[in-house]
């Protein structure tokens, strides 16, 4: 039985995968889920043990594809995304002493863990649009690390036009450099000149005029693109699959869609202690998974500039369960939201967050002395996205049980500036993006207006 996909907001048709995959927003403006989410036995999860990513990668995501796309080209997709990671295991597990163990996601080719899942994308995309000779337009907002991975999945590919929107004072020279020194015709970076939180309004208005959408088959990969949830499940059987213990998981956050995947996992049946969520200054989910209430602030820019959010959105698809599936319930909060910049959730609803979540943040001076602590004890380097992860872990041992697994979602070279500071050395950028950081930048700065974005897209793609 193939899975059937509808959105958190109730008033867009049912779909397949291939729809939610081409839509990525749903036409009613919420976020495609599977109405059952299918279940893998403890002994089906028993049986991951010790297989390679690429076959866990089958088995969590075939029952998704089922009716859509035939097994042995799923099982070729997956085997050419993964073969662009450069260790064979795709996303070792290290144990740093004690009690911490890093899942590190970052050896695909952006060095940040959205290639996971992005790479998948690429290759899913080019999949359906082949069969059906279409030609899309992808417009997604970045902090950074999506626009470089949607870059190095989708650059040169012939049915895809795509528009990456990122703060123009936002990502650091290497993420921006990976999304500028692109040659792909296909490709264009825009700097837009506001904050992560005015391109995603941008990308979501646009999204929102069914016209503009029709027009030019739009389609986003940002995270409310279920396709990359559904990849970054994966990891979390991989990394359970080394412990005969429930993990608990500690989770760098900002849009809220590598933590969904997390809960997503769950709901298929594995066994996970908690989920934590770790921010950084932008700290509306730690406030949240104490009080309840969702409240947004300005945004501060800090040194894990991916997770400069306030408003996460892939929080909704966990806010439907939270309403019981009530999508008039749903639209109601969001409205809320939306009209005056907060909502709170009732009592049991907020007490069932609380069964898996927890919620912890880190400023930028804890950040840096936790990079510096890792790397005096354990002699090794973290990022500044994971350095937060670490911190909230152990600011939450007491909560947390045994093993705790931090996600390592960012390669520490990519943050060079922020890791020297901390540890007095350079972290060592991989080949292929030392080769790539030397080539021109092509961008083009633009307001932080839906209008002006609009006509540079509508002059610029092939659609
Ligand atoms: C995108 C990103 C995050 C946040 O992930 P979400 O899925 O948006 O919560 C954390 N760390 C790094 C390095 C990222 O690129």
């Amino acid at each position: 039985m193939s899975v059937v996909f509808h959105s958190t907001r109730g008033l867009a048709p049912e779909t397949d995968i291939r729809g939610v995959a081409l839509a990525g927003l749903a036409p009613d403006g919420g976020l495609y889920l599977p109405k059952t989410w299918p279940r893998f036995s403890p002994d089906g999860i028993a049986a991951m043990r010790g297989a390679p990513y690429q076959d866990i990668a089958f088995h969590v995501l075939r029952p998704f594809f089922d009716g859509a796309i035939a097994d042995d080209d799923l099982e070729h997709i997956v085997e050419k995304t993964y073969a662009a990671f450069d260790v064979p295991e795709v996303t070792p597990l290290r144990a740093l002493g004690g009690e911490l163990h890093i899942l590190e996601l970052f050896h695909g080719p952006t060095l940040a863990f959205k290639d996971v899942a992005l790479q998948f994308l690429g290759h899913m995309f080019d999949h359906f649009l082949r069969a059906s000779g279409k030609q899309i337009t992808i417009i997604g907002a970045t902090s950074g690390d999506t626009g470089s991975a949607a870059i190095a999945a989708l650059a040169g590919r012939a049915n895809i036009d795509l528009f990456i929107l990122y703060p123009d004072k936002g990502p650091s020279e290497i993420q921006r450099k990976q999304m500028t020194c692109v040659e792909a015709g296909n490709v264009h970076a825009i700097a837009v000149q506001g904050s992560f939180d005015d391109c995603q309004a941008i990308v979501k208005a646009m999204f929102a005029d069914a016209a503009l959408r029709d027009e030019l088959s739009l389609t986003t990969v940002n995270s409310i693109n279920l396709l990359r949830i559904l990849a970054q499940i994966v990891y979390y059987f991989v990394a359970a699959s080394h412990f005969d213990a429930p993990p608990s998981f500690v989770v760098p956050t900002g849009n809220f869609g590598d933590i969904y995947a997390g809960y997503a996992a769950a709901q298929c049946g594995l066994p996970v202690a908690k989920l934590a969520v770790a921010s950084n200054s932008n700290d509306i989910l730690t406030r949240f998974f104490a009080t309840g209430r969702m409240e947004a602030g300005a945004v501060q820019g800090t040194l894990s500039p991916s997770m400069d959010i306030q408003v996460s959105s892939n929080f909704e698809r966990l806010l439907f369960d939270l309403c019981g599936r009530d999508a008039a319930l749903v639209r109601a909060l969001m409205g809320e939201m939306k009209g005056k910049g907060s909502f709170a959730v009732s009592a049991p609803q907020f007490a069932q967050a609380q069964k898996i979540f927890a919620a912890a943040c880190a400023d930028d001076e804890e950040t840096l002395a936790t990079i510096a602590d890792v790397y005096g004890k354990c002699d090794y380097m973290i990022d500044p996205h994971t350095a937060v992860g670490v911190k909230v872990a152990r600011d939450l041992a007491a909560t947390l049980t045994q093993p705790v697994i931090c996600l390592a979602t960012a390669h520490p070279a990519k943050f060079p500036d922020t890791v020297r500071k901390a540890t007095g050395r350079t972290p060592v950028l991989p080949e292929n993006t030392a080769a790539l950081i030397g080539k021109p930048e092509r961008t083009v700065l633009l307001p932080a207006d839906r209008r002006a974005i609009t006509d540079f897209v509508r002059k610029n793609g092939a659609a």
